[in-house]
């Protein structure tokens, strides 16, 4: 997987183009840090044009093979590569942790929800069957087939080196598909180590290729036409991007964006509840989550008081620590941009009049320690207007915004252009059932932290947390990741056979 460069002992990473990890040509190539010490620990190739065009072509002439190959040994393949992933998941845990920064718990936590996608995908026999319909006129039979669309790409972003892909991808390989990853150029071993388990797993060379590579590599998956479908994950700066890219080329495009999830608390709500889930669903994995809740919305003052009176110990007590720290609730973010980008949000907040009831900017950790580590951040009296507010933060600084009625709380959320996910905390089922009707957002949890669906529902945000239709998981991947065929046949016994022309349609006779 790794090339040691003699001079500087850092590890040179490669691509995985036709089975086998091959170097890069570029000569271009990016930094990949321990977020937990802040040391490089690898370079990461970042592909040429020319070297993602070639990739493209090894990958579609596999893909006929594969195509051809049945339903039920594909998923005989991606079975193997299931249990390969219950065997090693310690192992890609800590992979995860030493370039991402989460914590192992978190990692495996991570690993874990990956595999669902996995599962999901040993169910494409059954969802690959297509209808059919007998005697729809004269002797005619109407059935539609799902066919795969060759090669298609995945483009991820660095917050889960391992859940996303395999929730981009399985389904692309199981419908038949060859599949071409575009990992965050922060995290590529993670990436780099499943190609190694498809491998063993048996997938036929070409399938599954690792590209490795920044915007340069984006845009040339974006413009070959080779390429027929995109699924993007990350900034919604950058999914807007791909999805007018992708589709001024004439492909299909789903492209996931960033977030801003919020917990609505109303006055009947289980308070000791809604504070332990809004601890894990806030700040859990620094908070860089595209479905981490970000504000927490009390409705009406009594609420506001008493949620923050239970919550600011509990967050005072948040430890955030070295990746292997076991004592730890999460870990450093990513780079130190990202921190000071936190700051940022943070101090202009406070000079536009919220007030700090926790701070988290000087987090107490072992000297040695140089990673980007930021504690658990509470502010109040934020509004509207605030960025603080109206940004994605990708950090863990967490706001309170309080409302006076859950039709004012309906509404800031519909306004807000994002749309990704959203939880109501009550216990009057009327109000449940009008907030799950009239949110704008496409991702609602009631009474739970983050409402993720589980592998076999669709995930996918609205307004601009997604551009496109596609869905990550569920039963619509199957339609994103194959192009329907629909075939109308007529056989004829000796004695039918008429030689009249027909002018009306065969389905009126
Ligand atoms: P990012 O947009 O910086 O990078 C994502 C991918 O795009 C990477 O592979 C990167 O190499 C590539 N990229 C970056 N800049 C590019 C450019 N200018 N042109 C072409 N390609 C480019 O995102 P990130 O920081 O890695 O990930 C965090 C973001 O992802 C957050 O906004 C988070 O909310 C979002 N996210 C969304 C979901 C979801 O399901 N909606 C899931 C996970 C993460």
């Amino acid at each position: 997987m790794t090339i040691t460069n003699q001079e500087t002992a850092t590890q040179t990473l490669t691509h995985f183009i036709g089975g086998e990890m091959i170097a890069g040509k570029s000569e271009r190539f990016g930094k990949v840090y321990n977020p937990s010490t802040g040391e490089v620990t690898a370079l990461c190739p970042l592909a040429s044009r020319e070297e993602v065009n070639e990739a493209v072509e090894i990958a579609q002439k596999a893909f006929p093979a594969w195509k051809n190959t049945s339903v039920a040994k594909r998923v005989e393949v991606i079975f193997n590569f299931r249990n390969l992933l219950v065997e090693k998941t310690d192992c890609l845990a800590n992979i995860i942790g030493l370039e991402n920064g989460k914590t192992i718990s978190d990692a495996k936590g991570e690993v874990l929800r990956g595999i669902e996608a996995v599962d999901f995908a040993l169910n494409a026999p059954h969802l690959l069957k297509g209808e059919y319909s007998i005697n729809v006129g004269g002797k005619i039979n109407s059935y539609s087939i799902k066919q795969p669309l060759g090669v298609v790409a995945a483009i991820s972003p660095f917050n889960f080196p391992v859940m996303v892909p395999l929730a981009m991808t399985m389904m692309a390989v199981a419908c038949g598909n060859a599949v071409i990853l575009k990992p965050s150029e922060r995290v590529p071993n993670s990436a780099l180590f499943i190609s190694e388990l498809w491998k063993k797993a048996g997938l036929p060379d070409g399938i599954w290729t690792v590209i490795n590579g920044d915007k340069e590599a984006v845009d040339t998956l974006l413009a070959n036409p080779k390429v027929h479908a995109i699924s993007f994950v990350g900034s919604t700066r950058v999914a807007e991007y791909v999805y007018h890219e992708g589709t001024r080329h004439n492909k299909r495009v789903a492209a996931f964006g960033g977030g801003k999830n919020h917990m609505v608390i109303m006055p009947d709500a289980d308070l000791d509840q809604a504070v332990t889930a809004f601890l894990g669903a806030a700040y859990g994995s620094a908070s860089q989550r595209c479905m981490a809740i970000s504000v927490a919305m009390p409705v009406g003052k009594g609420t506001a008081e008493a949620f923050v009176e239970k919550l600011k110990t509990r967050v005072e007590e948040l430890k955030v620590g070295a990746y292997d720290d076991a004592d730890a609730d999460f870990g450093a973010v990513i780079s130190q941009e990202s921190k000071e980008t936190v700051i940022r949000y943070i101090n202009e907040s406070l000079s536009e009049g919220a007030q700090l009831c926790v701070d988290g900017r000087h987090p107490e950790i072992n000297e040695k320690e140089k990673g980007y580590y930021l504690g658990a951040t509470l502010l109040t009296g934020v509004t509207t207007e605030m960025k603080i507010y109206q940004d994605e933060v990708f950090g863990p600084a967490r706001i309170v915004v309080g409302v006076n009625s859950l039709d004012e709380a309906i509404q800031l959320i519909n306004d807000h252009e994002y749309g990704n996910g959203v939880t109501i905390f009550t216990e009057n089922g009327a109000a449940a059932r009008r907030f799950t009707e009239q949110i704008e957002v496409g991702m609602v949890g009631v009474n739970v932290p983050i409402p993720i669906p589980v592998g076999y529902h669709n995930f996918g945000g609205w307004k601009n947390s997604r551009f496109g239709e596609g869905q990550m998981f569920g039963p619509d991947t199957v339609r994103f990741f194959t192009k329907t065929k629909t075939i109308s046949e007529r056989w004829n016994d000796t004695k039918d056979i008429v030689n009249k022309t027909e002018f009306s349609f065969p389905s009126n006779q």
